[in-house]
């Protein structure tokens, strides 16, 4: 099947963090490509003669937003970084997609660990109309979602992921701060790297699914703990941000 190209118009950008910049955009083609929860697009991007490709999850909420919506983070001289800091209301670019399996599937799970770093977190946002809709249709089904960033004020969208976590009682936001212990530390905030946090799940390698989404050193230090509590490649799922690099 051919890969679907369309170009994306940056309605709106903002910082969110220091660090990460939130963009909307609109699709010259009136509709959003149908895309799953979780699944990401690839930039095609312009550089001398050749064309480079990053990609990007998306972090759309169905149903809240018209939008295609990503999060950026900020990478010294990088060149998905250049086009998206600098990009201006009304401006183009060529994208493909939607490509990507990390994705809620229909199956017999009690919790499901959603894990991640930084801008790692944007499919599990995308998720959260399904996470509810999950949520309503097996009352044994309990989510967390924990979120490492270096400091508090790096958290993405932690205004978003506390007032679904009141909203619904079977789901948890946890955060984790590298490179800080504040003083004021809420009872949702810890200390540490994410994968720290396992320690104080009772994990269970036959109901629990863990997805890991982000740095690529968190996944392969979650997956090497998972595998000694008994996990394996079926019930833990994984994408590594990854420059393509060229
Ligand atoms: C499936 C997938 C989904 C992704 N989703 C997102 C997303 O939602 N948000 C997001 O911000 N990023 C995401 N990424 C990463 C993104 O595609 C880019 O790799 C990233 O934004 C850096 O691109 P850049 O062009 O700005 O930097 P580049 O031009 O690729 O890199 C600039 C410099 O930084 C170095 N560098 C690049 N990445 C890293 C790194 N991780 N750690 C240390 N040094 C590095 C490079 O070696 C180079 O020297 C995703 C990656 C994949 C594979």
């Amino acid at each position: 099947m051919a890969i679907k190209q369309f170009n994306i118009i940056l309605d709106w950008s903002q910082m969110i963090t220091s660090r990460v910049c939130h963009l909307a955009f609109q699709l010259e083609a009136a509709e959003l490509p149908a895309f799953i929860p979780g699944q990401f697009i690839t930039l095609l991007i312009p550089q001398d003669d050749k064309i480079l490709r990053r990609s990007f999850s998306i972090a759309t909420v169905q149903g809240k937003s018209q939008h295609l919506e990503i999060a950026a983070g900020h990478m010294e001289n990088g060149v998905a970084t250049n086009l998206l800091f600098n990009l201006q209301p009304g401006e183009s670019v060529t994208a493909s997609g939607p490509f990507g399996r990390l994705i809620l599937r229909d199956e017999d799970v009690k919790r499901y660990i959603l894990v991640a770093t930084g801008t790692g977190v944007t499919p599990y946002r995308a998720m959260l109309p399904q996470i509810a809709e999950r949520l309503q249709q097996n009352p044994h089904l309990e989510i967390v979602l924990m979120l490492g960033v270096r400091k508090r004020d790096e958290l993405l969208y932690p205004e978003e992921f506390l007032q679904f976590a009141a909203e619904h009682e079977r789901f948890t936001f946890q955060s984790f701060y590298s490179r800080e212990q504040p003083t004021d530390q809420k009872e949702y905030e810890y200390a540490g790297h994410v994968q720290v946090g396992f320690t104080n799940l009772n994990l269970n390698a036959e109901h629990d699914i863990v997805y890991l989404c982000g740095n690529p050193d968190m996944i392969d230090h979650s997956f090497e703990l998972l595998k000694e509590q008994g996990f394996d490649a079926h019930n833990v799922r994984r994408e590594k941000y990854i420059s393509s690099g060229h």
